[in-house]
This record gives structure tokens, C-alpha cells and sequence, in this order.
């Protein structure tokens, strides 16, 4: 008798630890698989950044979200919301290179965005390009990074002989190494290409190009200046804002596309228009899009 009763008891305690095995294995691959799901939606749910630096470059754009709440950084202005209930967050960032610099930095810590775009206005420096057409920024590059040459006193100033400084090259003394003597060009995010050239049609007031964006808090009206720019970094457009974006986009190896429509064009006589951020706004709206739909 004593020995049946045993036996159940210890039937039932193995019973026990069975079912609690299998129940805490359950229960660990569980975990396991939501916490994977979880951080893989979070991968997802990460924002896209789209820059612009004055309001008519942002604003157009900001009223397409969903949802919007709006932030303040200093100066800068976030809009948080959703296109296709995915977050996007629109950035006014001031004009000029600090401006981005700063805001791209406080973009990047706050919100970890998955990639950023810049965009806005610029002017042609390549006479194939009109106002309207947009320039994909395949490269970015600082042009008002510069070395002087050597002159002395009375010897007068050659801008056509100044060297471009590579502020990248190395953590010594840019003036000093000839390493630095080099154009930088940051690359634009093959995805982000791939998504703004599959879009390319949806923007009928002009043609869409790969080319290289320049930027500095420069505004270049001399012709040969904007002639020796061309030849020299090889520039399609100019602009105030790309380069300060990319470089800092880089630092964190944050995807980053620049994407600017001609507003004016001093080599082949393009008059200023103001309404060619409005398009240029659209057409990103469209590569956002495709963007999504392609990361998600
Ligand atoms: N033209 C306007 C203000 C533009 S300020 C005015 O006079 O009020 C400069 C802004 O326009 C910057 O954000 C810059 O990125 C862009 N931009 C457009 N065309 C440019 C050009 N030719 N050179 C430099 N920046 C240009």
C-alpha cells in the first residue's frame, strides 16, 4: 500500500515538473519570438527625416503628414507625423550650414531616424539644367571648404587657385597637410536613390537627374566662379544646406539623400522662381512614399 502511495506521489511529482518544464518552455520561446518582433518593428518604425530649410521648403510638405504634432529644438521646427501610417518627421531647419548641421544632430539623437532626406531650392550650375529640374544627389560636397594658396603682402587674391580642403582627412592641421588637399564627396543612399528614381515620372514641370550637389554659406552669383565650380567639383547645382547634412548624417552612418529643384539658373539666364519648392516638395512626397513601401 505504502508502496503504491509512493509511487503516485512521486507519478504526480514528476507529472508536475514535466508540465512546469514544458509550461517555462512555452513561456521562454514566447518571450523569445515577441521580443524579436518587437525590436524588428521598432527597426521599421524608425522615422524618415525630411529636411527643409525655409518655410516655403518645408511647410508644403509638413501639411501632407497625418497626424502632426509639432516640436521645438531651438530654432528648429519638427513635425511629427505619419504618411501612410508610417512616421516621417518634416524639419524646418534654418537656412545655411550651422542651421542643418545642428538640427540634422538633434534629429539623429532624438528621434533615430531610418534615413534623412534634404531638400529645397537651389541654383544650376550645370546650362543643361533648367528651373524646375530637380538634381538627385548622388554626391554631396562642401564648396566653401577651402585652402588659399600662399601670397604675400600686395600680391592680391586668386580665388581661381584656391584648393579644396577635405576636413575629413585626418585630426591634424587642414592647413598644414596636403592629404587634406582633396574634394570630399559624401554618397548618396543607393535605397533612397533607388526609391527617388523609381518616382521619377511622377514630376512633369521638369526632368529628374543624378548629379552632385554643392553647399556653402555662399550664394555664387560670378558666372566663372560658378563655371570653375562645375569644371573643378564636377557640381550640377548649389545650395546653402546638403553637404552640412550629409557630413553629419555620415558621422552616424545615417542613410542620407540630398534632392534639389533648379529655382534659378545664373549660366543659362533662369529667373528665380519661388514656386519650384512647391514641386520639388511633391516630388519628395512621392519618394517618401516609395521609400516605405519598399524598407517595410
Ligand atoms: N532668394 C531668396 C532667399 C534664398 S536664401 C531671397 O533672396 O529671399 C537661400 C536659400 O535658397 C538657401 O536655403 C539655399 O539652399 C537656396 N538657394 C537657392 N538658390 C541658390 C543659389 N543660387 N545659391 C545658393 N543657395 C541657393
Amino acid at each position: 500500500m505504502k508502496s503504491i502511495r509512493s509511487l503516485k506521489v512521486a507519478t504526480a511529482a514528476l507529472i508536475t515538473v514535466l508540465l512546469l518544464s514544458l509550461l517555462s518552455g512555452c513561456t521562454s520561446t514566447t518571450q523569445g519570438e515577441g521580443g524579436a518582433e518587437e525590436a524588428d518593428k521598432a527597426t521599421e518604425q524608425k522615422p524618415i527625416i525630411v529636411q527643409g530649410p525655409m518655410p516655403i521648403e518645408a511647410e508644403n510638405f509638413a501639411e501632407k503628414l497625418n497626424n502632426v504634432e509639432e516640436e521645438k529644438s531651438g530654432t528648429f521646427v519638427f513635425y511629427k507625423g505619419t504618411v501612410d501610417d508610417y512616421p516621417v518627421i518634416v524639419t524646418k531647419t534654418g537656412k545655411g550650414m550651422e542651421n542643418t548641421a545642428a538640427a540634422t544632430a538633434v534629429a539623429i539623437e532624438k528621434y533615430d531616424p531610418a534615413a534623412i532626406i534634404n531638400q529645397g531650392t537651389s541654383g544650376g550650375h550645370d546650362p543643361e539644367l533648367h528651373v524646375f529640374d530637380i538634381v538627385l544627389g548622388e554626391k554631396t560636397t562642401n564648396i566653401g571648404s577651402l585652402k588659399t594658396a600662399h601670397k604675400e603682402d600686395g600680391e592680391g587674391i586668386e580665388p581661381r587657385d584656391w584648393i579644396p580642403m577635405d576636413l575629413m582627412a585626418s585630426e591634424g592641421s587642414a592647413g598644414e597637410d596636403p592629404d587634406a588637399e582633396n574634394i570630399r564627396y559624401f554618397e548618396g543612399d543607393e535605397t533612397l536613390l533607388e526609391a527617388a528614381d523609381a518616382v521619377k515620372d511622377t514630376h512633369e514641370k521638369g526632368k529628374v537627374v543624378e548629379g552632385t550637389i554643392g553647399s556653402a554659406d555662399v550664394w555664387n552669383n560670378e558666372v566663372d566662379r560658378i563655371q570653375w565650380f562645375h569644371e573643378k567639383y564636377g557640381t550640377s547645382v548649389e545650395e546653402m544646406e546638403g553637404a552640412a547634412a550629409a557630413q553629419i548624417a555620415k558621422a552616424y552612418e545615417t542613410p542620407y539623400l540630398g534632392i534639389r529643384i533648379l529655382s534659378n539658373n545664373k549660366v543659362n539666364g533662369g529667373e528665380y522662381n519661388p514656386n519650384t519648392a512647391e514641386a520639388n516638395q511633391d516630388y519628395v512626397y512621392e519618394v517618401v512614399k516609395e521609400y516605405i513601401s519598399t524598407i517595410q
